[in-house]
């Protein structure tokens, strides 16, 4: 009995981890592999966890996920299937603005309850400027009109089945090939979007264009968005229900031009791409957008410190991309000597950008599930990949073998051979370099490859769960809770020796296999 010390019930709980205050005070950087956080209590299930958490002061998401603006990341097929499953792609700026742009507008195309701008054709088109739309937008199905253009009188409709077995080079007019005016099912101007697809689904058809009075064309529907909307709830759309997509600029007189040509595309947010934010480039392109598109949300960055981020936010930033030196494919800490550990830099720059209102993104050096909740914990709001996503089947580039194992590419932006891209005025080398006269590239990056992870649309639903899961074991209901029990010193944190980081991964094995999902 002399062991025990009897005090009269359990209200006593004695102190136990730190507080996000306390973890980081020691003035020692950390990464999220020092630390782990406390478990918490449960009373409510997995799937109830929101993972709603802002993106910039505007712009929400349901995830809080967004993929990398890279040149083996994020292009529209990337970009797509992030906002379908709930977060948001950034289109990479390693290419000329007119092709950013593009793919910007395919986002935005993508998935429509009513396509109000679908590519017309007439009837003197040629087949091979089918398979030419086709190229270019990804679809196939092409109303005819009497001009060519939105609004006038429909002629017919031709399909990918129409095209099928045909050369990509015929000159065969599309007169010839069209399902002419008369077969086609139709649907009145002014008919709701249920109405809509009741008619396409009873028809069987895969499109369904929606004409006036005049027989003018005002509007289609796709079958394929009719399955879409079903298979993702969570999607990111803005008030005309179409996807959120990004894009990336760098700071130069030149990329104003490209900035134009991405807001007439469509674009939600812009990223601000330099690996050192805190700079008078960055400072006056902020405020010459907050001047010119003061409705455009506008992230800023990269930053790691609270003065750095002090900058940014008084010229006016509507969020922050915090990183330098974490990132997989990185090695700006060893040739620049600049940088900071991913984990205190999100952390210290959360609580200070906190106070203004201005969401953080972790950027950078996720590799886990739970690298994404510890950002989370730390007080990003959501958080961006590169490596993670990478070598899934929607990012850039071509699959290959080696060694029997099936491959993407997969390089740094400030790696050489991403700066050095020939055939673009795209902004790779920009990101590192902020001095028009550099002559001398210094790479600040890798060039690798990474194994095939299949779709994003399993991968991204795996994230999200496991997320749910992570802030379930620590007894949070959603990311803005997980950030109120950050601040209030209810969630508590421990760091963890070398030791303890072996013992908290697989370990006393002769072999075994890491199946994730
Ligand atoms: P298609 O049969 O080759 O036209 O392709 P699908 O119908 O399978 O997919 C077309 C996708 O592109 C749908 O998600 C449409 O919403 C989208 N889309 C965006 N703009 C347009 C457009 O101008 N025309 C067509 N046909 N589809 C568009
Ligand atoms: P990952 O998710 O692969 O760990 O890191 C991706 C992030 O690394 C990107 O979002 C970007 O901030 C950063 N990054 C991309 N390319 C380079 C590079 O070549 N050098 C450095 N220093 N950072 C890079």
């Amino acid at each position: 009995m002399a062991d025990y010390l009897i005090c009269g019930g359990t209200s006593y709980v004695p102190e136990d981890g730190n507080t996000g205050a306390q973890m980081f005070a020691s003035g020692e950087g950390l990464t999220y592999q020092d630390f782990i956080i406390l478990p918490g209590f449960i009373d409510f299930t997995a799937d109830e966890v929101d993972l709603t958490s802002a993106l910039t002061k505007k712009i929400s998401l349901k995830a809080p996920l967004v993929s990398s603006p890279m040149d083996t990341v994020t292009e529209s097929e990337m970009a797509i299937a992030m906002a379908l499953c709930g977060g948001i792609g950034i289109i990479h700026h390693n290419c000329n603005p007119d092709i950013q742009a593009q793919e910007v507008m395919k986002v935005k195309k993508y998935k429509h309850g009513f396509i109000r701008d679908p590519v017309c054709l007439t009837p003197d088109h040629r087949v091979s400027d089918v398979f030419e739309v086709k190229k270019r937008h990804g679809f196939g199905g092409i109303p005819i009109t009497e001009d060519g253009k939105m609004g006038s009188r429909l002629m017919g409709i031709v399909t990918s089945r129409d095209i099928d077995f045909l050369e990509p080079n015929s000159d065969k007019l599309l007169s010839e090939i069209m399902t002419p005016f008369d077969d086609l099912v139709t649907a009145p101007a002014g008919v709701s979007l249920d109405k809509a697809n009741e008619i396409l689904q009873r028809s069987k058809k895969g499109k369904l264009p929606i004409i006036n009075e005049h027989f003018e064309l005002v509007a289609l529907i796709a079958r394929t968005d009719l399955k879409k909307s079903r298979n993702f709830p969570n999607a990111s759309y803005d008030a005309n229900n179409q996807l959120l997509v990004g894009a990336a600029i760098g700071t130069r007189e030149t990329d104003k031009v490209r900035l134009q040509m991405l807001v007439h595309a469509g674009v939600d947010v812009v990223v601000l791409d330099s690996s050192q934010g805190n700079s008078i480039y960055q400072i006056n392109l902020i405020r010459y957008i907050k001047s010119t598109y003061p409705e455009l949300q506008i992230i800023g960055g990269n930053v790691v410190t609270a003065a750095q981020a002090k900058n940014l936010i008084d010229a006016g930033v509507d969020g922050l991309r915090v990183g330098m030196g974490a990132g997989s494919i990185c090695i700006t800490q060893e040739v620049m000597a600049v940088g900071r550990p991913q984990a205190t830099a999100v952390y210290k720059v959360a609580e200070y950008a906190r106070r203004f209102g201005v969401p953080v993104m972790a950027d950078g050096g996720i590799s886990s599930v739970g690298h994404i909740i510890k950002a989370l914990s730390l007080g990003a709001s959501t958080v961006m990949m590169g490596s993670m996503l990478a070598g899934t089947s929607e990012a850039p580039g071509e699959y290959f073998f080696s060694n029997g194992v099936r491959l993407k590419k997969y390089r740094g932006m400030g790696s050489l051979e991403a700066m050095e891209c020939k055939g673009n005025s795209g902004g790779a080398a920009d990101r590192y370099f902020h001095g028009e006269g550099d002559t001398i590239k210094v790479a600040q990056g890798v060039s690798g490859s990474i194994v095939d992870k299949g779709s994003i649309l399993r991968f991204l639903p795996y994230l999200v769960s496991g997320i749910q899961h992570g802030c379930q074991d620590i007894g949070s209901k959603s990311c803005s809770m997980l950030r109120a029990m950050l601040y209030s010193g209810e969630l508590k944190l421990e760091r963890r020796t070398i030791s303890a980081q072996k013992e908290g991964t697989v370990h006393s094995m002769y072999s075994y296999e890491k199946r994730l999902y």
